[in-house]
């Protein structure tokens, strides 16, 4: 069992370095059934941070699976009416949110691929405004991992259930620098100042493009928003105009596509988890910024319902530059898990882009972001496409080109 100590720790990054919730604000937390014990601490520290009220909205893996077996369709698809209201009630409330992520990579494994993506997308359309919510950072949000055996076993097959459950904590205490009698907090105010001094050199270069290629096959050219903002780390949020950090753990350093300008191939270097399914050695070819071919070894077919939920699903909203010797990838463990395995690898999403990530844009309409070049869509799906191989080469304003990456790693 983890340490009491060390779980509570965790419980205050979660509470005072990701959501940050602050004084006289409401907390929703989302988190499985087995996170007990951590959603316990964590609603105990929001309280001692002043949380006006915290609220928990519990999920269990198995019931899901159950739902999906034995629900029709167009009945597990509908989203009633009380709970697009929460969503408003969340939003009029400014409250922050916190989710414990702690998925099976197998979770739905022979459920129907349509039967999933039919669900999925009326749930996205239903949270559509809710998506606006967290990705323009008006309220605060915040994701942390929590593990469970399934996961475990997945991660660690040759070790018994308790050694494998045991290492996954270890491994998600490590990765999100919680350390045993060493202040969490002051942890990250470093490493978040790491990350800054990272994107403050790249926002200096100002790239026009970059361009990426590995021996794995990908031969990508990824042009960049004109006045786009790289940036990593904690967060402003407009609601209460406070700090967060969205994603626990992080090192990337991102920025936000032309949805115009992305030309060639990009070939996966890690399974992607999706729709409780696992897409496998995968290639995406791209054309004036639109996905035209692609192909997977495993779940071509998840692959498919993906980029076909929307137009913007066939083109990018987030390009992120990650040192292929960084701590997480330093552990050399495949996650099946993007939280962590995107934070060992360079990766792109397919989908919505952050408006952040534009000068102004958080005050511009979808419609005007979209026009200057910015990706819209019901999905926001990174995918690991990083190697000890990488070279980047970044294309300025004035035609120089600037090596970024070298042997998968930074060298500006
Ligand atoms: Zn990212
Ligand atoms: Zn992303």
């Amino acid at each position: 069992m983890i340490d009491e100590k060390l779980l509570e720790e965790y419980a205050k990054l979660a509470i005072r370095v990701g959501v940050n919730v602050q004084k006289g604000q409401m907390l929703l937390i989302q988190g499985p059934v087995e996170a007990y014990d951590l959603i316990r601490l964590c609603t105990k520290e929001a309280y001692k941070a002043g949380a006006s009220k915290v609220m928990i909205d519990y999920r269990d893996g198995d019931i899901t699976r159950m739902n999906y077996e034995y629900v029709d369709t167009d009945v597990l698809k509908e989203v009633p009416e009380w709970s697009k209201d929460k969503m408003r009630y969340i939003i009029e409330h400014k409250a922050c949110m916190l989710n414990i992520s702690s998925d099976d990579p197998d979770l739905l494994n022979g459920i129907d691929s349509e039967k999933i993506s039919a669900v999925r997308k009326e749930r996205m359309k239903a949270n559509k405004e809710f998506q606006y919510y967290t990705m323009s950072n008006v309220g605060q949000w915040s994701i942390i991992a929590y593990p469970n055996l399934k996961w475990a076993k997945k991660v660690f097959p040759d070790l018994n259930d308790e050694e494998a459950y045991a290492k996954l904590w270890e491994a998600i205490l490590y990765t999100s620098r919680v350390k045993a009698n060493e202040d969490v907090i002051k942890a990250w105010d470093d490493h978040n100042k790491e990350i800054k001094a990272h994107s403050a050199k790249l926002n200096e270069y100002n790239f026009r493009s970059l361009h990426f290629k590995n021996s794995l096959g990908t031969d990508l050219t990824v042009g960049l928003i004109k006045d786009h903002v790289w940036e990593g780390g904690a967060d402003r949020a407009s609601g209460y105009d406070c700090m967060f950090n969205p994603n626990i753990p992080t090192e990337e350093v991102f920025t936000m596509p032309d949805r115009y300008h992305i030309d060639g191939t990009v070939v996966s270097s890690k399974p992607l988890a999706y729709d409780g399914k696992l897409i496998e050695d995968f290639r995406l070819t791209f054309k004036d910024g639109k996905v035209v071919d692609f192909s997977a070894k495993t779940n071509e077919d998840v692959l498919k319902n993906m980029l076909d939920t929307d137009e913007g699903a066939r083109s990018l909203g987030e390009v992120a530059l990650i040192s292929h010797n960084s701590p997480i990838s330093d552990l050399n463990i495949l996650f099946y898990d993007t939280l962590f395995d995107e934070n060992a690898s360079c990766h792109l999403a397919l989908g919505a882009c952050y408006p952040t990530n534009l000068k102004g844009g958080s005050e511009l309409s979808e419609e005007e972001l979209y026009a200057k070049g910015g990706n819209n869509s019901l999905i926001h799906v990174d995918f690991m496409f990083g190697s000890s191989d990488m070279e980047i080469v970044g294309e300025t304003y004035d035609d120089k080109k600037v090596k970024i990456f070298e042997k998968g790693n930074f060298i500006i």
